[in-house]
């Protein structure tokens, strides 16, 4: 896999978009009016807290999705994928409809991501968003299904894109760094979650998105998703010799929509019962435990009551890793990283016997913290290294996994790349 995304006008990237053309122009006929990219992520902690309110510290990886697209007016949609180039999903946008109850829409298969995008945007707010159809294709180094977000990088690229061709992010919006900018940016992330939750039908909490838009290069974002504020926070590994690494575990996915659903179930049921609107910010201006104690008081029963500790003491490794990392202290974050996972396995439940094989074996060869990341079930982990033991840490979660029986998993170094961008 290539990770040369970040070298804007690099050879690597005139490759790229040339590839996305040519899926293009096979499909389609002719030239697309641009092509945008949008990246994956990785979490490196603050974990199953987006949908409680909570603050998470995502950074955008090299590895992209490419978008290429041009508009049409006709109202129809034509979108194509270089992993399957000869298949053109077709239809017209006034057709496509959400599910209900979390269920998927009108549109079947990996389409819905890009279709309900347009859809998104043709519901929102604000003259110009009627969408009058378009030709899509993509191509992307994205892992997909491995928990880095393939998703979101194929919904953030196609807003970016639809932004761009209805004149909405022109001047100042066109940069990510101006109040217009992001706010724009803003905007389309509500319309990347409400395409993969209304219309794909998977359940996403919005850091993934927020994480693909809104990253800067070299920093972490720091994302309060009680608000949907940012910080970016310097991620400077190399220069203390350190890097992280992302496994990925390459076991299948176990019934995640249902066990993401009772997650947020959970958190909303102890919000409930502790009568606040973000039970990630609970315990601010008292203690974990004094929320713990309401928690029972008020009757919580016992899962309800893991969840909420989980949430509550994650936020709290949240503050503590923002407060090393200013510091420039990062390989302290380590044992953070550690502690993360062993909330996410014991009281989320949200680990597997991979991701728990892994991140010990990586802990075991000299990692100074590691941890699985995203939803969980299966997909990635990461892990804080000492670059003089990248390939001793690499090999040693290949023979763990390998003795356990479990799939052969892949490692690659993770540098904190910038958000979605025209590149053509
Ligand atoms: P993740 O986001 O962790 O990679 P998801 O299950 O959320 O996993 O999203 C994966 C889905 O996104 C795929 O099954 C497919 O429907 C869609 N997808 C992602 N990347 C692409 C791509 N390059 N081409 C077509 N569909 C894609
Ligand atoms: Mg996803």
């Amino acid at each position: 896999r290539s990770s040369a995304g970040t070298g804007a006008g690099t050879g690597a990237e005139e490759g790229a978009v040339g590839e996305v053309a040519e899926v293009f122009a096979r499909a389609h006929g002719g030239d697309p009016a641009g092509v945008w990219a949008a990246p994956g992520r990785v979490n490196l902690i603050g974990e199953h807290v987006d949908y409680a309110g909570g603050r998470s510290m995502p950074f955008a990886l090299p590895q992209r999705t490419l978008l290429a697209a041009r508009p049409r007016e006709d109202g129809r949609v034509r979108v194509v994928s270089a992993w399957a180039p000869d298949e053109v999903w077709e239809g017209d946008l006034a057709d496509v409809r959400p599910g209900s109850d979390g269920g998927a829409g009108s549109v079947e298969g990996w389409a819905a991501y890009p279709v309900g995008v347009l859809w998104a945007l043709s519901q929102a707010d604000g003259p110009g968003w009627a969408v009058g159809g378009a030709d899509l294709a993509v191509t992307s180094d994205v892992p997909v299904g491995a928990g880095l977000s393939s998703s979101a990088a194929l919904t953030c690229s196609t807003a970016l894109a639809l932004a761009t061709l209805t004149g909405h992010a022109d001047g100042p919006a066109a940069d990510p760094t101006t109040p217009e900018g992001d706010a724009l940016r803003r905007l389309l992330v509500g319309a990347a979650v409400r395409a993969e939750n209304e219309v794909a039908g998977s359940a996403t909490g919005g850091m993934d998105q927020q994480a693909s838009l809104r990253c800067r290069d070299g920093h972490l974002l720091l994302l309060d998703s009680s608000d949907g504020s940012v910080e970016h926070v310097p991620f400077a590994l190399a220069e203390h010799g350190l890097a992280v690494l992302v496994v990925d575990t390459h076991a299948p996915h176990r019934l995640v929509d249902g066990q993401y659903a009772a997650r947020r179930a959970a958190c909303a049921e102890a919000a409930r019962l502790l009568d606040v609107p973000h039970l990630a910010r609970a315990a601010e201006g008292s203690s974990v435990g004094e929320v713990l104690d309401r928690l029972a008081a008020a009757g919580a029963d016992d899962v309800v009551a893991r969840r909420a500790r989980h949430v509550l003491t994650e936020q709290q490794r949240v503050a503590d890793a923002v407060a090393l990392l200013r510091a420039d202290r990062p390989a302290d974050v380590g044992p953070l990283l550690d502690a993360s996972h062993a909330s996410l396995a014991a009281d989320h439940e949200v680990s597997s016997p991979e991701l728990d094989v892994v991140t010990a074996a990586a802990r075991e060869a000299g990692a100074l913290g590691a941890r699985m990341t995203g939803g969980g079930f299966g997909g990635s982990a990461l892990a804080l290294v000492r670059t003089a033991d990248e390939e001793a840490v690499a090999a040693a979660v290949v023979a763990a996994s390998l003795a356990a029986g479990h799939p052969r998993p892949t490692s690659v170094r993770a540098v904190a790349a910038g958000g979605a961008e025209r590149l053509a």
